[in-house]
């Protein structure tokens, strides 16, 4: 593990390599911050030690805000150091000795800083939240690939008793950092973002929500997922509906040309029940008839505007 104590002149050693005037002590306020750790994260997601050495690398001199009305250079803070930290009295959920990615950050002590000081000092703005971009996904039980579908294993879910989670390694870059509005998240909240976006999904959206209980926590990738994958559904049925209603056309039209003298209203009424497979057994039934009854009748799907109205009207009571 890295040495995370460093004198208060290696420090502004540190700092100043990133500044372009030269900062002294009494112009900078350091403090540290948690980045990640080796537990398994809100997204069923959990870095390798490896991982969080490269990572450890990859934030020096990342910039973090704390919201995003705040986009004036002088109110960044910027990483200059960053260590691992492990914590031997404490155990991740694997029962790991339990491994932080630490960072040492500072900011200009200017006016315009003292209130997010303040809250820093105070452990208000505690947490933040990182975003970085991963090479490798690996299923917790298989070793597949996570990010190209290779195994059936879902994150989150259970399997004889064993978390199925991602191994997040090899990331690729660093970006941002922030102190996260809404503390209480789980350790560091992690954006993690991953060479191809579009491969993120490990199973179709119909297969998530099949297999969802009431414990089933979703990451915003999955409901983006359903959401596009219900106004599919949605298209899809209004679709159905165009083509029974189709259906229930023809088949009054030609229930009126083999039968004129019975009243088929509340029947044709009540053939919005049937499903679309009855429903084309229906019309295939009476088309077949009254081609056979009428050798002339005109083909199907042809019936002129005026011959509809006329139909229609003489359902009106
Ligand atoms: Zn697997």
């Amino acid at each position: 593990m890295q040495n995370n104590v460093l004198s208060a002149e290696k420090e502004m050693e540190l700092i100043n390599r990133h500044s372009t005037v030269k900062l002294t002590p009494e112009k900078v306020f350091c403090f540290t911050v948690t980045l990640c750790d080796n537990e398994i994260d809100r997204d069923f997601e959990r870095f390798t030690v490896d991982a969080l050495k490269k990572l450890s690398v990859l934030f020096i001199g990342k910039t973090g805000i704390s919201d995003h009305s705040m986009r004036s250079k002088d109110q960044m803070a910027r990483i200059f150091h960053t260590y691992l930290e492990a914590d031997p009295a404490k155990k991740n959920t694997l029962g790991e000795a339990y491994v932080a990615l630490k960072a040492r950050a500072y900011m200009l002590r200017t006016e315009e800083n003292n209130s997010l000081i303040s809250e820093i000092e105070g452990g208000i703005k505690k947490e933040v939240s990182i975003s970085c971009s991963v090479n490798e996904s690996t299923c917790s039980l298989c070793s597949g690939d996570m990010k190209t579908h290779s195994c059936k294993h879902i994150k989150g879910r259970s399997y004889n008793g064993k978390l199925c989670y991602a191994v997040l390694n090899e990331p690729t870059d660093a970006y941002e950092w922030s102190f996260v509005a809404v503390p209480a998240q789980r350790n560091a909240g992690v954006t993690k973002s991953y060479i191809k976006k579009e491969d993120i999904f490990l199973e179709t959206p119909i297969e998530i929500i099949k297999s969802m209980t009431a414990d089933t926590v979703l990451s915003d990738a999955e409901i983006k997922s359903i959401r596009s994958y219900v106004s599919q559904l949605e298209a899809l049925a209004e679709d159905a509906r165009i083509y029974k209603s189709n259906l229930i056309e023809d088949i009054e039209r030609l229930a009126l040309i083999l039968m004129p003298k019975v009243n088929f209203k509340s029947f044709i009424s009540s053939c919005g029940n049937l499903s679309a497979k009855e429903l084309k057994e229906l019309r295939n039934g009476l088309d077949a008839q009254a081609k056979e009854k009428f050798p002339m009748t005109p083909q199907l799907r042809s019936v002129s505007p005026k011959e509809k109205t006329h139909n229609n009207t003489s359902f009106k009571i």
